[in-house]
């Protein structure tokens, strides 16, 4: 459940409505809104029957929350989530692309890809030193020297870094060198590892499941909150469906449900979704079109050479092309320009 408060509550009352919840053993986190507090309750309100919280001082109602997730609805926190990464804002006006190759392979092709998408207007180096991948016999990652390589670029073009923490044992490590903790769609529903990224402070960006639905992801999305760490990005992926023309189908309808009914900040990744760097363009437009905070994009200084997702990474041409035409889009719905 959770309980609205009075527009401009005295603390005394928000104190006593804490007190009167906490003291019966369940949970409370806070939404502190410009007008508005919202105390959102996490447990059994079984063991608030018989405490009379809507006739306390400052409560204005008590609203049962029927969905799994609480702390991650719109319910419990009207106002947009905006996430500060060190100056860069995620979820406020400016569109926020993230891009780089999907994995760092060598100190050269690191630094390359930073300096190819710094230059063309990215915020975020993105980058796998811990790759997951389907096949055991695939290059699983540099690991540690790969995230000494991505603190490297950041040190050099000032971009921040977003790189995936595969188990909860390595979140210390990625910790050590990322601005955003990324999870992957194959570790979506690891609740261990979300719960661990919940307790370390760094932001974090939620890719959605293969399979997952909507609510799914959003319940995912509340683990994290739900132990602290209220910095959450919501990225869609693609998922699972009949179609084979694309590797995954990448579900825009979802970008407007999140804004709908979730106030974290929504980011499309248009290069898993699709699987072809052909199709990335122009699904990029569509995502911001549909209100996306930003992208996360796979740029290859070569491509054909590239040791995993080469053929949906962008050369540094496409890439350019890429942020010229989303800035165009952007501009049109009000944005500022990434
Ligand atoms: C990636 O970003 O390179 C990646 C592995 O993504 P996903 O988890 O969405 O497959
Ligand atoms: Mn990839």
């Amino acid at each position: 459940m959770i309980i609205v408060m009075n527009a401009g509550a005295a603390q005394m009352d928000i104190d006593r409505v804490i007190g009167k919840v906490t003291e019966r053993g369940l949970k409370v986190h806070l939404s502190e809104g410009r007008f508005v507090t919202i105390i959102g309750v996490v447990g059994d309100k079984k063991l608030l029957q018989d405490v009379p919280l809507e006739a306390l001082a400052g409560v204005e109602k008590v609203v049962a929350i029927t969905s799994g997730y609480k702390l991650a609805s719109r319910q419990f926190k009207p106002e947009n989530t905006v996430i500060d990464v060190g100056g860069v804002l995620i979820g406020g006006d400016r569109l926020v692309v993230m891009a780089g190759p999907c994995a760092v392979e060598s100190r050269e092709q690191l630094l390359e890809s930073a300096r190819i998408v710094k230059k063309a207007g990215a915020d975020f180096l993105r980058g796998g030193a811990y790759k997951p991948r389907t096949s055991p016999y695939s290059f699983q990652g540099l690991e540690e020297q790969g995230l000494k390589f991505l603190a490297e670029a950041r040190e050099e073009t000032g971009l921040k870094v977003v790189t995936e923490v595969v188990d909860p044992q390595s979140v210390p490590v990625v910790c050590e060198y990322a601005d955003v903790l990324q999870i992957g769609a194959r570790n979506m529903q690891n609740f261990h590892l979300l719960k661990t990224v919940g307790r370390a402070g760094k932001p974090v960006l939620l890719k959605r499941g293969i399979a997952a639905t909507i609510d799914e992801w959003l319940n995912a999305a509340e683990y994290i909150m739900n132990e602290g760490n209220y910095q959450v990005i919501m990225c869609e992926r693609g998922i699972r469906t009949f179609e084979t023309a694309t590797r995954n189908t990448l579900d825009l309808s979802a970008v407007a449900v999140l804004k709908k009914n979730c106030h974290l900040p929504v980011i499309v990744d248009p290069s898993h979704g699709t699987g072809h760097w052909k199709l990335v363009r122009p699904m990029a437009r569509a995502a911001v079109a549909a209100g996306a905070d930003g992208l996360m994009i796979e740029v290859h200084p070569k491509p054909d050479e590239a040791m995993s997702d080469g053929m949906q990474s962008l050369t540094p041409e496409n890439f350019t092309g890429l942020m010229e035409e989303v800035n165009k889009i952007a501009q049109a719905m009000g944005r500022n320009q990434a």
